[in-house]
């Protein structure tokens, strides 16, 4: 067994002092696992995302109860950016590159936070191209005028450049072609595997997400409904019959 990286405990969140959205969601992700957070929409994937990366306040919302903690460490109140010190890093929905950049560009605004200095984050850049040859090929293209694909592999590239250890993943396959959704999680898996990087990956698509997991999550209505290892809900009768050949 790893050791418990993320320990989400029994959390409450609420957006504008009164839409109550989490009702004590707890969930632990092990060092080194890929974890799928999974539900349809609405269910309460991202903001459990925003929650453990601290992006609550700008969306008007707040942890009203539970705790969550890093390696130990309680994270509730530290910023975005002093979870990016510790190693944790989101890619939110909807990919959000910067369209007039250049891919190349995106990814390397992705190392502002570093000190370790130029050399370092070239070898970092390198890093990436390697795993997405696709980005290296279009690293002179501005990024409005890439794929939809080669977008989501940009912002998971710029996570990739601040050397995270943990990668929080926001709906990668949303609006994604099949074959490139299976490209995308290909380089997920690799990137767990290889450089032993942390994924929570929130997902409406079960049956891709479950395919490239560890353990997963089935949330509803704010609440955790099922969890297990991902082979035992891929198996399980409930999940087949509500969730699969969803996305
Ligand atoms: P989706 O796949 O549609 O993004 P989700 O499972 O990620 O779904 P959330 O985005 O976390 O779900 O949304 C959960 C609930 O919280 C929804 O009812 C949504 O309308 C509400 N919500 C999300 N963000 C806000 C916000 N900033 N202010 C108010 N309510 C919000």
């Amino acid at each position: 067994m790893s050791s418990t990286l993320l320990d989400v405990n029994g959390i409450e969140v609420i957006y504008n002092h009164v839409i109550l959205v989490l009702k004590g969601v707890s969930l632990q992700v092990g060092e080194g696992r890929i974890v799928a957070l999974l539900g349809g929409n609405g269910a309460g994937k991202t903001t459990t995302l925003r929650a453990v990366s601290n992006l609550l306040a700008g969306e008007r919302g707040e942890v009203t109860k539970g705790h969550i903690e890093l390696r130990g460490e309680r994270i509730e109140k530290l910023t975005p950016a002093q979870m990016v010190h510790r190693g944790v890093v989101q890619v939110m929905e909807g990919r959000h590159c910067f369209a007039h950049l250049t891919i190349e560009e995106n990814l390397l605004t992705g190392a502002y936070a570093r000190r370790d200095g130029k050399a370092a984050v070239r070898e970092s850049l390198d890093k990436v191209y390697a795993y997405f040859p696709r980005l290296k090929t279009r690293r002179t293209s501005q990024a409005a005028y890439t794929s939809g694909g080669e977008q989501q592999m940009c912002a998971i590239g710029r996570a990739l450049m601040a050397n995270p250890r943990m990668v929080l993943l926001d709906e990668p396959s949303m609006g994604l072609a099949p074959q490139i959704v299976e490209e995308v999680f290909g380089i997920v898996k690799d990137l767990n595997q290889k450089e032993g990087v942390t994924f929570l990956l929130a997902e409406q698509n079960t049956t891709m997400a479950l395919r490239y997991a560890d353990d997963g999550y089935i949330l509803e209505n704010g609440r955790v409904v099922m969890e297990g290892s991902a082979d035992a809900l891929a198996n399980n009768e409930d999940v087949k019959e509500f969730y699969l050949g969803m996305g």
